[in-house]
This record gives structure tokens, sequence and C-alpha cells, in this order.
């Protein structure tokens, strides 16, 4: 991250519970005014790590810096950090204005301040007008959007956020990820958000961290974890991959030759060299969306007979599930292996072109697979 200060370094950190590992030996820095993502299946230590930023569990081992600053015997409420929790509480009995000043009536700010500071913190949230309802009258979203603006009011250096918005259902959470992001980019803090849904820390983060079994796995912004994964793990948890085992047949630095059983008798070739040497075993992983569904042989008169044939695989239409905006079919080759391939329905009759029992050529370039090491 080039000579950016971090506004948070976590150096070797581990949490024990006994014999559970929950946290093992992470090192991670992040830097001011980024939305960071910690993103892993449920029990890989994420939200352990958070609320051991936030003070809320000790480190077993390691140490955590904020601004600069070591935390080992900062308490919770000295931490220029402020957490929105999962399920949103905010007091039942209180106004939302009174929710939001809470924080601050409790830290001794004065009344005119706080009156200017909880009106500035509603209205960032979009909530200026609703100040003296009750939080029973607001929808799900707006009660998200007050235990923000309670959590923003105290301008803490930091915003953590554990799984903001899995309590809204699918279309507001849509529509809070973009909130959110416009959000972080007015008031220019720094949010970490943990998430268990890869399209949310897709969505949302610049950076995300995926985290499995304690450790990060892979670090990177979006893009990068979703086209260039480094481990069948980080392939496999964000978005979803048709994956081959397979062996390295021919690596050269401009080109690479794979062989999949399931593929066969069609190679893999990839214009740039691989991890692993011939004869070494690898994963070909590739995305549903990287592949091209054709009716025909993609080479006449017909691939069986073209020596060169590679990057193709033949199939039969199982199933197919329509999206809307795209389709999913379930392909299933000779080896009885079903993969999966998606399609965009661009025009309005697209669905109807391919259907269920037709025989089809499933094609891709060579720079759509991502060969990884077993
Ligand atoms: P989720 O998405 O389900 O919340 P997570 O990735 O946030 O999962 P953590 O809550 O950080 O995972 O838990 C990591 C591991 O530590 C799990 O195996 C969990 O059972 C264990 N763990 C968490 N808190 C405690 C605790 N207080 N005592 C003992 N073990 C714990």
């Amino acid at each position: 991250m080039g000579a950016v200060k971090p506004i948070i370094s976590f150096r070797n950190i581990t949490k024990r519970w006994g014999s559970t590992v929950a946290v093992d030996n992470v090192s991670l820095d992040i830097v001011p005014g980024e939305f960071f993502a910690l993103l892993g299946p449920s029990g890989c230590g994420k939200t352990t790590l958070l609320r051991m930023l936030a003070g809320l569990e000790i480190p077993t081992e390691g140490q955590i810096l904020i601004d600069g600053q070591d935390m080992a015997d900062i308490p919770p409420n000295k931490r220029a950090v402020n957490m929105v929790f999962q399920s949103y509480a905010v007091f039942p009995h209180m106004t939302v204005a009174d929710n939001v000043a809470y924080g601050l009536k409790i830290d001794g700010v004065p009344k005119p301040e706080r009156d200017r500071r909880v009106q500035e913190a509603l209205d960032l949230v979009q909530l200026g007008h609703l100040g003296e309802r009750m939080p029973d009258q607001l929808s799900g979203g707006q009660r998200q959007r007050v235990a923000l603006a309670r959590a923003l009011v105290k301008k803490p250096k930091v915003l953590l956020l554990d799984e903001p918005l899995s309590a809204l259902d699918a279309k507001l959470r849509e529509a809070m990820r973009f909130e959110l992001s416009q959000l972080q980019q007015k008031v220019g803090i720094t949010f970490i958000m943990v998430t268990h849904d890869q399209d949310e820390a897709l969505a949302i983060a610049c950076r995300i961290a995926v985290m499995n079994k304690g450790s990060i796995a892979q670090l990177g912004t979006p893009s990068d974890l979703y086209e260039f994964p480094s481990s069948r793990f980080v392939a496999d948890f964000l978005g979803s991959v048709n994956m081959f085992e397979g062996k390295i047949v021919s690596d050269k630095p401009d080109e690479a030759v794979v062989t999949c059983p399931e593929l066969d008798p069609y190679p893999v070739h990839v214009p740039h060299s691989v991890p692993g040497q011939e004869n070494s075993a690898v994963w070909v992983a590739i995305r549903p969306e990287k592949m091209n569904l054709n009716k025909d042989a993609p080479r006449a008169p017909s691939v069986p007979e073209c020596p060169d044939a590679h990057n193709v695989a033949k199939g039969q239409i199982k199933d197919i599930s329509y999206l809307g905006d795209i389709s999913i079919y379930h392909v299933q080759l000779a080896s009885g292996r079903l993969i999966r391939v998606s399609r965009p329905n661009r025009s309005r009759f697209d669905q109807d072109h391919f259907s269920a029992g037709e025989t089809v050529w499933i094609s891709w370039v060579g720079s759509s697979p991502v060969v990884l090491q077993s």
C-alpha cells in the first residue's frame, strides 16, 4: 500500500480459546479511508478479529495498533473505533434523536453541541426529518441507519460493521449496499465490515481479506480476488466456478498446456506460464460466465477430426435456470460431471435459444482459465 501510514495494524495476532484457534497469526494493515471487508465462511475468525480491534476480546498473542498506538492497555471506550452490531439494536423507548444523542450524553457533551451533532449525523444518513419518531415507527432500513448515525455521531476514526445488512430483506440489502458505500465516501473515515456474503463484499469494499480457518487466505481488491484467485478455496468461495483436476503437459512462458481427464480429449491451453512444473498436478478453474455455449462444434467439419482443438468440451444440457437477467445452464459432460455455464439474456427471446436435452459445445478463450496448484 505504498508509503501511506496504516490506521490499523494487526501484527501476528492469534486468538485461542482452549484448543480452538479462532485467529491464527494474522498480520494486516488497513489504510485511512478504506472500505475494508473481512469475508469468510462461518467460524473462520472474522468476528473475533473485529472484536479484538474494538477491545471486546483480548488477543492471546500479537499486537494491534490504531493510528500507530498500541492498544494492549486501551479499554474499548478509549479506542478511536465504534462498532455497529449485526442486530443494530436501538433503544425502543427513545426517539431516534435521543438514540443518536445517547453516547454523546454519556460523554458529557453539552446540549447545544449535542443537538448540532445529532442533526448532522441524522442528515448524513438521510433521517434528518425523522428525529422525533420512535424506533417502532421506522422500517428495517431506517433503523439500520439510526444505528449508523449513532456510531458516526461520535466521530470515530474507524467504523466497525458486523454483518451490517444481514437483518434486511434482499431488495433492501442491495439498496443499502449502495448507501453504505456512498456514506463512507461522504464521511471519508475507514470502514471495516465483517460479512459472509461475497456479493456484499465485492459490491462495497475497496479491499477484501478472505479468511479461512483463522488465517487470511488472500488479500486484494474485489476484482483481484475474483479474477486471480490464488487457491481453490478463494476461487470457490467467491462466486461460482467449474474446477477440473489436471496435469501440466507443457509449460512455456507464452503458453502452457494442461490436460484434465474430464475434458479429454481436448486439452486446456493458456497464454502464459502456470504455477508448477511439467507433470505436476493442478486444478483448472473456469467461471460460468467465461464459458460460451454453442450449438455447433467450434471447428468445422467436426472437432474430433481437428487435432489441435482445445479449450472446448461437449455435453448435454440437463437443466436451465432462468433468472431473468441471466440463465444458468447445467451441462453434463461425458464423464457424468455437471458444469455450470451462465449466459446473459440480452434479448427477450434469448432464453428460447437452448433447451434441456440438447447437445452443446462449451468453449472459452485461453485467458479465462485460472490454473491453481493442488
Ligand atoms: P460467523 O460468521 O458464524 O459469526 P466468524 O467467522 O465470525 O463466524 P468467529 O465468531 O470469529 O467466526 O469464531 C471463530 C471460532 O472461534 C469459531 O470456531 C467459534 O466457535 C470460536 N469462538 C468464538 N467465540 C468464542 C468464545 N467466546 N469461546 C470459545 N470459542 C469461541
